[in-house]
């Protein structure tokens, strides 16, 4: 966690630098002239919907949980602050845009997301690893038995049956490299999140791995503010949570695939609020303390992130 930020900054600074040795500079702000707001509209993205149930826990499922806490969060940054337009990309259990596939409700979802002119694009989401939630048996060969007399004599494995608890938790805010550039469609295609929900499979991919032999090409995306932008405010998130006590697997970034951020032209970050596979990260994901606490870590977090982009100059935002 601390490596990653140190890291973090590290890039943030190289991709200020470089923003800031623009030969042709924008005008300086004129003293008297009153800021523009920084953020004036936020899309919340409510992962899944509709027939895509998304992960399933023990007794509920990730879309239900990612509705509950993105409804809970833009209450929240309406109270705190009302001058910014909160759009959801949906607010029932519908698919969003009522589309009738997941890639067109995608489609949808970078859509709206473009049309509204948001400044940040919160996706909220639960993480599942893969196995049955709560715990699953596993199968394992220790010895073999000889049966049969004779002719008939046979050698037969013998396996014990062990239940294992599914203990994977914690949280992760993954990024991508935002770009209005990237034909919408193209985006898209390479998008497919997995039928059992986000197995995010490879976690190895930080972005914040400089050691790492693509780290000299990778340097190159933090050039654009919108990957740089996000990586700061999925750091300040998962710092809230880490501060709030739970596991957090930091900011990560994926090569392929979160076809949602990478179709929309701001910002972007994926919240993975924990995994509704482990039974008692579902009942936290459920509560409403639990929610409350997300909501609350969330929101902290943004306010930390306008105040940065606020004390920047206007062409570095
Ligand atoms: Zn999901």
């Amino acid at each position: 966690m601390i490596k990653k930020t140190t890291a973090l900054l590290a890039l943030y600074s190289i991709a200020c630098g470089l923003t800031s040795f623009s030969p042709i500079g924008p005008a300086p702000p004129v003293n008297n002239r009153k800021p523009k707001p920084v953020i004036k509209t936020i899309i919340i993205d409510p992962g899944h919907g509709g027939f895509d149930p998304g992960a399933h826990g023990l007794f509920s499922k990730e879309k239900d949980i990612a509705l509950g806490i993105s409804l809970k969060l833009g209450k929240a940054l309406q109270k705190e602050f009302p001058g910014i337009r909160i759009v959801f990309t949906r607010t029932t259990d519908i698919m969003p845009g009522n589309k009738t596939s997941v890639q067109d409700g995608i489609r949808y979802r970078a859509e709206l997301a473009n049309r509204e002119h948001g400044d940040l694009f919160i996706c909220i989401h639960c993480n599942a690893d893969g196995h049955e939630p709560g715990g699953y048996t596993v199968k394992k060969l220790t010895g073999y038995k000889i049966t049969g007399k004779g002719k008939k004599k046979k050698k037969q494995p013998v396996y014990s049956t062990t239940w294992v608890k599914n203990t994977k938790k914690g949280t992760a805010t993954y990024i991508w490299k935002a770009d209005r550039n990237i034909p919408k469609g193209q985006a898209i295609t390479h998008l497919q999140e997995s039928a059992r929900g986000e197995n995010m499979g490879d976690k190895s991919n930080s972005a914040f791995d400089m050691t790492s032999p693509e780290a000299k090409m990778r340097a190159q995306l933090y050039e654009k503010k919108y990957f740089a932008n996000s990586a700061t405010f999925g750091t300040l998130v998962e710092r809230e949570f880490a501060k709030s006590g739970r596991h957090s697997d930091g900011v990560m970034q994926r090569q392929v695939g979160i076809g949602v951020l990478q179709a929309t032209g701001m910002p972007s970050v994926l919240i993975e609020t924990g995994y509704v596979t482990n039974k008692e990260e579902e009942i936290y994901l459920n509560s409403k303390k639990g929610q409350n606490e997300m909501v609350r870590d969330i929101v902290n977090a943004f306010r930390q992130y306008k105040k940065r982009l606020e004390s920047r100059p206007e062409a570095e935002r």
